[in-house]
């Protein structure tokens, strides 16, 4: 009874006999495998789905051997159709699989310096290279899911150290400008690099800009000390060479002063009064005034010398130039001819008011005495005045001068002659 039963019959669910019981359990599994076992895997696939439901009524309702032979031939063709779809969806597992190990391996590169990512994404890795497990793949999205936020974090405070590095950069080139403003070579360089660093949005260009920047920098400093460095020394050489000039205008005016005055007096020497002539001669003929010129020689010197010393005799012409310098006018000129004998130069003086002023000076003399050797001297002197005529040398007068001082020696001594006297 292996075919006969079924054949042309209906088949009763609620028959007794024990191939009827088998029959009944196996359309009861065959109902529950549809029912929890196919259908619900079916869920992507509404037709396949609508198929197996409709076998699944037809396991219920089925009573004939027909019914059986022609829902067996849909059940095969639909699991046919089931398997292909099996075939498909590994396929497209492998592909996700694919996918899923490319995704994680380039975060992994990405977040290379992050360590911990580093192990969350191992994880991740260690289970797509292995058998598939749910609770794996579970574990798996969770570590990716962290991986994903920890990512977010990252790059959020990536992007706010890369915006304060710029602004850090920006500042820097900034004070760089402000401080580099006054030279002006490099002001070119520094608004060109601000420009650039407003464009630049990637960290790496930065890295390049400020090692370029540096470089500049370096260069700037070098050259900055370097120019410090030429104008401090610049400046030390104008000290030096203003102080030199000081000196050696200093020295040369005390030169010149010095080659015009008599060291041991202190009046004026004979190059001191040829000056002075020149000057008094255009003077008095500009003028039109009278320029009276006196000669004076120290009576008996060789014996006042003889006597007390040469320092003595020294003394005396310096005590007799202090006295004329102090009854002259001053711009009378006083200076010492050469050995005892001195010239005055009286601009404006005719020879009777120059008498005068000598005598004054013999007056002087005999209230100012000479101290030598602890004792009171009398210097003395002959005086011999002349009056400059117009267009005259001043050798000219100056010989008139020195007769009339020869006819006072010759005369006795200690008195004023002008040429008038000459006769
Ligand atoms: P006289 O009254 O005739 O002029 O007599 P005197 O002694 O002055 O005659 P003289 O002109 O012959 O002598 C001048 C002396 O003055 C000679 C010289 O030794 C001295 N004499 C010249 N120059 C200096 C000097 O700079 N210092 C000193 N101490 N003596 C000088
Ligand atoms: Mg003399
Ligand atoms: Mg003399």
């Amino acid at each position: 009874m292996a075919d006969a039963p079924l054949e042309g019959q209906v088949i009763s669910a609620n028959e007794a006999d024990p191939f009827q019981e088998t029959f009944r359990t196996l359309q009861d599994m065959l109902r529950q495998s549809l029912n929890h076992g196919l259908i619900p895997r079916l869920d992507g696939y509404p037709d396949l789905k609508e198929e197996a439901q409709e076998i699944f009524r037809l396991s219920e309702t089925a009573r004939k051997l027909q019914d059986w032979q022609s829902m067996a031939k849909q059940f095969r063709a639909l699991l046919v159709r089931v398997e292909l779809i099996g075939a498909n969806e590994e396929g497209m597992k492998q592909d996700l699989l694919r996918l899923l190990k490319l995704l994680v391996d380039n975060i992994s590169e990405l977040v290379a310096e992050d360590q911990w990512l580093r192990g969350q994404i191992a994880v991740v890795q260690t289970i797509i290279s292995s058998p598939l497990e749910r609770a794996l793949i579970q574990d798996a999205e969770k570590s990716l899911k962290e991986v994903i936020y920890k990512q977010g974090v990252l790059k959020h405070s990536l992007t706010e150290a890369k915006n304060a590095f710029k602004n850090m950069v920006a500042t820097f080139v900034d004070r760089l400008g402000s401080v580099y403003d006054s030279t002006g070579t490099y002001q070119g360089k520094i608004e060109s690099y601000a420009d650039q660093l407003s464009e630049i949005d990637d960290i790496a260009q930065i890295n390049a800009l400020l090692e370029n920047l540096m470089q500049d920098t370096n260069t700037m400093q070098t050259d900055i000390v370097r120019s410090r460095e030429a104008l401090l020394e610049q400046r030390d050489q104008v000290d030096l060479s203003e102080e030199k000039i000081r000196k050696l205008e200093a020295e040369l005016s005390q030169l010149s002063e010095q080659v015009r005055m008599d060291q041991l007096t202190g009046v004026f020497n004979r190059r001191g009064l040829d000056d002075a002539f020149v000057r008094e001669i255009a003077r008095a003929q500009r003028g039109g005034g009278q320029l009276s010129v006196v000669l004076i020689d120290i009576d008996n010197f060789k014996r006042l010398n003889d006597t007390y010393g040469h320092d003595v005799g020294d003394s005396a012409l310096k005590h007799l130039a202090k006295v004329m310098k102090e009854v002259v006018r001053p711009t009378d000129v006083v200076a010492r001819f050469g050995g005892e004998e001195f010239v005055i130069l009286l601009p404006d003086t005719l020879l009777d008011q120059a008498v005068v002023t000598i005598s004054r000076l013999q007056r002087a003399l005999t209230k100012q005495f000479f101290l030598g050797n602890n004792e009171r001297l009398l210097i003395t002197f002959s005086a011999g005045v002349a009056l400059l005529k117009a267009d005259e040398e001043q050798a000219v007068a100056l010989h008139r001068a020195d007769q009339a001082m020869y006819l006072a020696k010759k005369s006795g001594k200690n008195r004023v002659m002008t040429e008038n006297d000459l006769g």
